[in-house]
């Protein structure tokens, strides 16, 4: 249980104007304090009210009816946060709904944290922390396929397959511990052979949960991208086709983007933040803000996960497009080079091109839907693994679930190459107790509290 003190109450719906908002109170005293604040049109006190049960009514403060609207009552522990928990729903104007927020302040309740109705949530034992994060990105999503990974079903699928492994390694853990403390005691037989097996079968459900990160990531998160190309080839042309708007200036002017312009866009199933950079052209600019701004092209290229290098198909490779390439070679992002202009005459020659994932010709000027679509297939085959079916399968999806699990892998590794070495059992028990703790970690049942506090600081405040 929740050892929290205070009530907490935040309006739970967007800011801004709206038909209907909510304010949700949460803590010991949250009946007592909506009671001061909410009196049901039937004289009852909501004090007396039925829980699940909505409930018509005024908001007062003072002498003064601030708003009608329903009030209901959910009684510990059957709530979102497994307290007491007052939901008001009043009418969505801005200065109503303060109004109602500063009415309950007065009487008691204290304004809630970002992320305190969920923080409290996981505290009481409602949902798991990998639970929580999924919530957080449901509130983020702006796709349906983050939806699809942040919804109920996989929420749970992500629980359940994390339980089956522990479960399977506290077996493991019992059996070692019997065997070391009675020895003499016939417990069945437990074999090495066994406890390899069903440590290999935890290995595998581990490796396979670790293979969705790119995936989800790519979803949820999206892949730092940065397009990047001597001037005049067509960059800004490919971020505005992108991006779906005039964002970057496009002129036949070298040096006219000259900082890292930055937008998420989703392309297909992924989302991309997605950089335009000032051009790269060596030793021929004497201005100091685009020396500034190629310099933070260079970094920004060191610094992703997918480059798309732009040429002129319509010209021949010169020697800044060459130290392009080799400066992209050194990088261990995925890299697709875009051969744009293709309505021109072809002049490149695409042999000098080498060591990219992809390449693929496009006019952005003339047929930019074209070469939206064809892109956005090739980058979605670079990073969707079309074999997990989002929604219905478990996935992770932060970098902190990702390494708890890498930890638990390496310690079953471990645990394995114990057990085949012949080493006394309680190498191999400890071994299994801290791949226990591992993805103790990763569902949130050991982390810390600075961890926790991280996770919920980046929720909004009312959720
Ligand atoms: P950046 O300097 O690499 O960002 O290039 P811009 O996007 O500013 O484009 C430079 C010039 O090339 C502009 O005049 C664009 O209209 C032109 N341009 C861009 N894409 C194409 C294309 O596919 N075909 C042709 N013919 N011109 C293009």
């Amino acid at each position: 249980m929740n050892n929290y003190q205070n009530t907490i109450a935040a309006i739970s719906t967007p800011p801004g104007k709206g038909g209907v908002a909510i304010i949700r109170i949460s803590g010991t005293d949250a009946v007592k304090i909506a009671a001061e604040v909410f009196f049901p049109v039937s004289k009852k006190s909501f004090a007396d009210a039925t829980p699940r049960m909505q409930i018509y009514g005024n908001v007062v403060h003072g002498e003064c009816v601030i708003d009608d609207g329903m009030a209901t009552y959910f009684k510990a522990p059957s709530s979102y946060t497994g307290e007491d928990v007052v939901e008001i729903s009043c009418h969505g104007g801005i200065l109503v709904t303060e109004a109602v927020l500063e009415a309950l302040f007065a009487h008691g309740a204290t304004p809630a944290r970002a992320g305190e109705f969920t923080e409290r949530a996981f505290l009481a034992g409602k949902l798991s922390l990998t639970e929580a994060e999924a919530v957080g990105n449901l509130l983020e999503a702006e796709s349906r396929e983050q939806i699809k990974l942040a919804s109920a079903k996989s929420r749970s699928k992500l629980t359940d397959k994390i339980a089956s492994m522990k479960k399977t390694l506290t077996s493991i853990l019992s059996s070692t511990f019997a065997r070391i403390d009675y020895p003499d005691e016939d417990l069945g037989d437990f074999s090495d052979g066994e406890a390899l097996k069903m440590l290999g079968e935890v290995k595998i459900s581990a490796e396979a949960l670790l293979d969705t990160y790119d995936t989800a990531k790519a979803v949820c998160e999206g892949v730092k991208t940065v397009i990047c190309g001597k001037p005049n080839v067509g960059k800004s042309s490919i971020y505005n086709l992108l991006v779906g708007r005039d964002a970057a200036i496009v002129t036949d002017v070298e040096g006219t983007t000259r900082d890292v312009l930055t937008e998420r866009i989703q392309l297909g199933k992924i989302m991309l933040q997605l950089s335009d950079t000032a051009g790269l052209r060596d030793g021929r600019t004497s201005d100091v803000v685009e020396k500034i701004g190629m310099e933070r092209t260079r970094r920004a290229i060191s610094d992703c996960e997918l480059i798309l290098a732009v040429f002129d198909r319509s010209a021949e490779l010169d020697g800044e497009d060459k130290e392009l390439i080799s400066l992209i070679c050194t990088s261990s992002a995925a890299k697709i080079a875009i051969l744009n202009k293709s309505d021109g005459e072809a002049r490149l020659c695409t042999d000098e091109i080498s060591g990219f994932d992809s390449l693929l010709e496009i006019s952005a000027l003339k047929d930019g839907n074209e070469a939206k679509r064809k892109l956005s297939e090739i980058v979605n085959k670079l990073f969707v693994d079309e074999k997990i079916s989002l929604g219905n399968e478990a996935v992770i999806f932060s970098a902190r679930q990702r390494a708890s699990l890498e930890k638990a892998i390496r310690l079953i590794d471990s645990a394995i190459a114990a057990i085949r070495l012949g080493m006394p059992e309680d190498a191999t028990a400890s071994d299994v107790e801290a791949a226990l703790a591992a993805l103790g970690e990763l569902d949130g049942r050991s982390v810390t509290e600075e961890i926790v506090a991280d996770i919920f600081s980046k929720f909004c405040v009312g959720k």
